[in-house]
């Protein structure tokens, strides 16, 4: 029978895990604080920040939104960066993309601490993706392996189409699946027909960004589809990039809203927990 893979089960888990980390950071007098930068003009990344905000009140976590205006300096949002680098009670810190053109983002980007870079987008932290040192890694292709494993499908010795290797979900997902010893087709915009490596496939890692990519003759009865896309129709509603009638088509697939999209929220909070345990290793190294 087809399983719609919700993403709900596994992110009250993963926030169970949080709470339970975030009482014992307060036990020992410091209280977990994530800030959130975010350049003005894009509506959607301000909905982001502020539904990241209430998920942060839940958790009992301290959230700081600095709004900067679109026209805001390199400078000055560099120096925003810095400060918060340096705060000490600052434990995690995210940018909120994209970034206005004026903005060199490979340079802001670079500018963040690793070690409270919570979104896994500074070089160092790539690197230890790639490499599979410790560090933090981002939220959502994490998000998509765990929900795979937590329906019972691990990816050892399958054959994984990975359609989609962008910057932010499906290149780190590529070494996170081969160090899962997956064997992985890796798919993008020059790949002639998709419907050839998904037939091929055991499981299928979604991450393009467009609606209606995925349809049903495309897939087969026993694929696993794990759907990262987002996408906003017309009509304002958000879909994935799997058409959702592909669901009668699979063994199993995570729905849009409420799947990936689910976990990556609690995953983000889950790295920040991540992001204060390797600053105080780093800290007790220090003072050793
Ligand atoms: P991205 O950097 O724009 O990368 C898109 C990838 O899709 C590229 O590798 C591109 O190929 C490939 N692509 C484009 N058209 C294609 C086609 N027709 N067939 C196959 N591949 C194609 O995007 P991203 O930042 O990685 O994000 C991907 C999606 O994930 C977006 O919908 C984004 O909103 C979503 N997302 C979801 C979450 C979540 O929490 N669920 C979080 C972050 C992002 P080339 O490499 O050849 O250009």
């Amino acid at each position: 029978m087809t399983k719609p893979m919700k993403g709900k089960e596994l992110a009250d888990l993963i926030r169970q895990d949080i709470l339970a980390q975030t009482d014992a950071w307060k036990a020992r007098g410091i209280e977990p604080r994530m800030a959130t930068v975010i350049v003005e003009g894009d509506p959607a990344s301000l909905y982001y920040a502020e539904a990241k905000g209430r998920a942060a009140d839940k958790l009992g976590i301290d959230y700081e939104l600095h709004k900067l205006p679109a026209h805001v300096s390199e400078e000055f949002l560099l120096s925003v960066l810095d400060n918060l680098n340096k705060a000490p009670d600052v434990h995690g810190i995210m940018l909120e993309l994209p970034l206005p053109k004026h903005l060199n983002k490979e340079r802001i980007i670079s500018a963040i601490s690793p070690l409270k870079d919570v979104d896994g987008l500074t070089p160092t932290n790539l690197l230890a993706v790639v490499t599979g040192t410790p560090g933090l890694y981002p939220a959502t292709p994490l998000a998509c392996l765990a929900l795979a494993k937590h329906y019972g499908y691990n990816v050892a010795g399958k054959h994984v189409a990975l359609v989609g290797i962008g910057e932010t979900v499906g290149k780190p997902l590529l070494h996170l699946l081969l160090r899962e010893k997956a064997t992985v087709t890796a798919c993008h915009s020059k790949t002639p027909d998709l419907s050839v490596h998904l037939k091929q496939a055991d499981l299928a890692f979604v991450a393009v960004g467009r609606a209606n990519l995925i349809r049903p003759e495309m897939v087969h009865e026993n694929l696993v589809l794990i759907d990262a896309g987002i996408n906003e129709t017309e009509d304002g509603s958000i879909v994935g990039d799997a058409q959702p009638e592909v669901l009668d088509h699979v063994a199993a697939m995570t729905p849009t809203p409420g799947g990936v999209g689910t976990v990556t929220t609690a995953q983000l909070f889950a790295n920040l927990m991540t992001a204060m345990n390797l600053q105080a290793s780093r800290e007790e190294e220090r003072t050793r």
